[in-house]
């Protein structure tokens, strides 16, 4: 990981870079959610429009409920043979570059933008375009794409809009503000496709996906006096139900939606790792509970990669909750 200077680049500074450069690498997160990919789509969109080269890398496969999104058939592992050297790697809604996998080259800082809006960002580009007051790395986007002038097609806004549908969880998070409805507003005026997003992303489950949620919330815990309510989904319960990781994303926020729950915590035992999604009401700060342990995010939604078992991960996570005043 690469650290350095905590100085943000400005929009100027930006747009300059992304106007002199002719090619482009948009590189997402493990385990994509709709706003690295949205953010990176929409501006690989607008770049393309004006005649430049653009690359999708993302480690992992796009998940079911995003293929959808215009321009995610071109999103790969395998980067074009012609890339030049000064192609421009542009990192979404990522704190370091880690978060983007293992197969990611090695690169010079030079040809490194850094796109994001979480709070922990560690500055790794050359140019740093972080706005922790954001709701999503798309809105971050569209104030690039505003500076250049560049026309927002129905293709970026429908992108766009799911960035910020996917980050303020359909409009229901706490980020979801007065300014945020009106960019939302004017996204649908400009032909993104609300009712797809809503589709597609919120409406698409498997059967396999709500089994998994009932078995997990099933067996949900809870602890610290009602404030933390915490689950398990392992591969046995993966197997028994037929779900896979992408049928998990939800379970979390049920498990916070419960009444006098502070935090709740997901623990993803599977596929060799156990992952600890974290979701807070505001009034513990999940992030800075993550960041003890590795982890990342935002005040009220973070997660970790915990190195041992299932039984470590969860005295060490209830001890970063403590320590953080649950
Ligand atoms: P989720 O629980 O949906 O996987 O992640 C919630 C938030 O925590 C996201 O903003 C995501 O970027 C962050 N996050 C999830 N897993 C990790 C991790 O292993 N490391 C870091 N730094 N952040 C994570
Ligand atoms: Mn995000």
């Amino acid at each position: 990981m690469i650290r350095s200077e905590v100085r943000v680049s400005t929009t100027e500074e930006v747009v300059a870079e992304l106007r002199k450069r002719s090619a482009f690498v948009f590189v997402s997160h493990v385990k994509p959610d709709g706003d690295t990919l949205g953010a990176g789509l929409a501006l690989g969109l607008a770049l393309r429009a004006m005649g430049k080269q653009v690359a999708y890398f993302q480690q992992d496969p796009v998940p079911r409920n995003l293929r959808f999104l215009p321009d995610a058939d071109r999103v790969a592992r395998e980067l074009p043979p012609d890339l030049p050297a000064d192609a421009l790697w542009v990192f979404c809604d990522m704190s370091d570059t880690s978060r983007a996998g293992e197969f990611l080259p090695l690169l010079d800082r030079a040809n490194v933008l850094d796109i994001d809006h979480h709070l922990g960002n560690t500055h790794f580009g050359a140019l740093n375009y972080v706005l922790s007051s954001e709701c999503s790395t798309g809105t971050c986007v569209l104030r690039l794409l505003r500076a250049m002038g560049a026309p927002i097609t129905p293709e970026i806004a429908t992108n766009l809009l799911t960035t910020i549908m996917t980050d303020t969880g359909g409009f229901m998070h706490s980020n979801t503000t007065a300014e945020v409805l009106r960019i939302s507003a004017e996204l649908t005026d400009l032909g993104a496709d609300k009712e797809e997003i809503t589709e597609k992303i919120f409406a698409n489950k498997r059967f396999a996906a709500i089994r998994i949620v009932g078995r997990a919330l099933g067996s949900a815990r809870l602890e610290c006096n009602g404030k933390f309510c915490w689950s398990v989904v392992d591969d046995a319960m993966l197997a028994e139900t037929g779900a896979d990781g992408e049928d998990t994303e939800e379970i979390v926020q049920h498990l916070r939606s419960v009444e006098g729950v502070d935090v709740a915590a997901l623990f993803k035992d599977y596929e060799g790792d156990v992952r600890v999604s974290l979701r807070g009401n505001g009034r513990v700060n999940v992030q800075q509970a993550a960041g003890r342990l590795g982890g990342g995010g935002h005040h009220r939604a973070s997660g970790l990669t915990f190195a041992g078992p299932l039984d470590d991960a969860l005295v060490a996570v209830r001890a970063a909750l403590l320590a953080q005043g649950l």
